[in-house]
């Protein structure tokens, strides 16, 4: 008798450790909305919340009372522990792709009224001229402190890849082994779903971004995508985006239409998502071909899902007017 109640205590306990309870937390930061389901403590929910919130207003570059906006305004200063770390990590980036990701684009953003969404076509002397402010290896960093040198800082390609790392290890470092994080298109699937097959995560269909054009499966993974869509506006007939190429200070018109990465790194893939987008399609599977270490989707204008070879047995093509080619 002893023997068998030791039994079902034992399956008890094992029982309530496995059967926790979803928790779904959704908030509005960096500048989009962003949900988190995840299986664990309801405070959990707070403290990402938190965490998330704190990070927007440490990295925006619009946030004027955040840190990044007022180091714009003065030109040197400190950064956070957090500010530091991804600015390295970008700034590394930055140069791995020849400058395609720049995180000091900001003049040229603003000129197109981007940051205040007062959009324009600015002429091309004020393109040229905003484009002298534009270089990030004019950012000195050293021991936490930043100069700018001319420049102006913005993380706005990279943060929500860098708030999706901070909320995985977050979640890691209490316990939780199943969430789904939706940083507003930088997706975190953490170990596979509860009951033990994989996440499935879709990428949207860049002429209705609430549809889907298929899926990826998979487990401890970020799936990051950049798209035309999300940001953009029209004059005349022609669409102007929210990528922009640094060389040129034009928004990208390129006939890529999105790119999602697929990677461990919550950093790496959003760098790389607004990166490919503008090396274009022939630049980006070089990139992929020498660099390695993610795959990707890249879905193009005239309905082409381009996905790179490693991954491919991982996604699925679900909208039968895309095209499907693997790249190697
Ligand atoms: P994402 O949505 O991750 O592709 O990031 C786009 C945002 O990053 C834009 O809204 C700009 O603030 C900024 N940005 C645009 N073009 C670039 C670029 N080539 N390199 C770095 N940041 C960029
Ligand atoms: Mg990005």
């Amino acid at each position: 008798m002893k023997r068998l109640l030791a039994v079902i205590f034992a399956a008890a306990l094992a029982l309530s450790s496995c059967s926790l309870v979803k928790q779904t937390v959704q908030l509005e930061a960096m500048d989009t909305f962003m949900k988190f389901e995840y299986y664990g403590s309801e405070e959990l929910g707070e403290k990402l919340s938190q965490s998330v919130k704190s990070l927007d207003k440490e990295l925006s570059a619009v946030d004027e009372n955040g840190r990044i906006y007022k180091l714009n305004q003065k030109g040197s200063g400190k950064l956070s522990y957090d500010a530091e770390k991804l600015l390295k990590e970008s700034l590394a980036l930055c140069e791995s792709t020849d400058g395609e990701l720049d995180v000091t684009v900001l003049p040229v953003v603003k000129e197109w009224g981007f940051i205040n969404q007062e959009y324009r076509v600015p002429a091309s002397t004020e393109i040229k001229k905003a484009l002298k402010k534009v270089d990030y290896r004019k950012i000195s960093l050293r021991n936490g402190s930043v100069k700018l040198n001319g420049c102006q800082l913005d993380l706005g390609a990279v943060a929500k890849g860098y708030a999706a790392d901070k909320s995985v290890k977050l979640l890691s470092e209490n316990g939780v082994e199943t969430a789904l994080l939706n940083l507003g298109g930088t997706i975190a699937a953490v170990g596979s779903k509860p009951d033990g097959t994989l996440w499935k995560v879709g990428v949207a269909d860049p002429a209705n971004p609430s549809d889907y054009v298929g899926f990826v499966s998979c487990k401890d993974k970020v799936v990051a995508t950049s798209g035309g869509y999300e940001r953009y506006f029209e004059q005349y007939g022609k669409r102007y985006i929210h990528i922009i190429d640094p060389k040129t200070g034009l928004p990208v018109d390129n006939g890529v239409a999105s790119v999602t990465i697929i990677s461990d790194s919550g950093v790496l893939g959003d760098a790389l998502s607004t990166a490919l987008f503008v090396m274009g399609l022939k630049k980006a599977q070089s990139y992929h071909r020498e660099r390695g270490g993610f795959g990707f989707v890249i879905l193009t204008e005239d309905k082409k899902a381009y996905v790179s070879r490693d991954i491919c047995a991982d996604f699925t093509l679900s909208d039968k007017d895309y095209e499907l080619k693997i790249l190697d």
